[in-house]
């Protein structure tokens, strides 16, 4: 006779409060069992989600600050705006204004007071708290480095806390990264590995809205769209 049985019929015969809490026990273990197996049924996701036009608001950032620094200026408003990159559709509009639209992201504090993005850092957070699912903000910083790359930490840290400096990749490359889902707002993501592990979802923005979906190419319209049942269909 193995010694269990006999402990537990200790237990019944000299404390009915002991044996309730042996019950009590015992049923709070097999559901932590039965989490773990559902937990190792699950599949585990890795999400990687972009900074600038994904969470941090770039495009109405360097509006406002572009107008304020040269305010007898021509601008371009954001329903006007294509094309990924601000400073090409400036110099269109006129060649000089390339290097001006340039001075302001390369200029102090741009990157830390950009505004949130609507319901950006809500989601991250409530993704980030999911099970089975590790989320990282997966960030290009510009290359004129003076202010950008301290700006994105000391962003995250004011919008998320300081736990989630642990959850940034600050990367020119992303195709390098591994993950199961990129959602980010450049249309196209290029870089040295021809085929990411992740799937990229185009988060939209002013300046690709009007670009035609292609083929099995999937888009987050915004935060206030479906953004869970997107992760859950990478869990199939
Ligand atoms: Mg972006």
């Amino acid at each position: 006779m193995t010694l269990l049985p006999r402990v537990l019929g200790f237990l019944k015969l000299e404390s009915p409060s002991i044996s309730a809490n042996v019950r009590c026990f015992a049923h709070l273990s097999t559901a932590n069992v039965l989490a773990k197996m559902n937990d190792s049924t699950s599949k585990r996701l890795r999400v990687l989600v972009d900074m600038d036009g994904v969470l941090a608001d770039f495009e109405g950032g360097f509006l406002k600050k572009y107008r304020a620094k040269y305010p007898n200026e021509p601008y371009i408003n954001l329903e006007d705006r294509r094309g990924f990159w601000v400073s090409t559709q400036y110099g269109q509009l006129r060649s000089d204004l390339c290097a001006k639209a340039i001075s302001i992201w390369e200029s102090k504090n741009f990157f830390l007071e950009l505004d949130p993005i609507p319901g950006g850092v809500e989601a991250v957070k409530e993704m980030s708290k999911m099970e089975n699912t590790d989320v990282f903000i997966c960030t290009s910083p510009i290359k004129h480095y003076s202010h950008c790359p301290y700006e994105k930490y000391a962003w995250i840290e004011k919008h998320f806390g300081h736990e989630f400096l642990e959850q940034i990749i600050l990367t020119r490359d992303k195709t390098v990264v591994s993950g199961d889902i990129l959602i980010d707002d450049k249309p196209d993501i290029l870089g040295v590995e021809p085929k990411p592990s992740w799937e990229h979802v185009l988060f939209l923005a002013c300046h690709n809205k009007h670009l035609l979906p292609s083929a099995g190419h999937r888009s987050l319209l915004s935060w206030h769209h479906d953004w869970r049942g997107l992760l859950e269909s990478k869990r199939q």
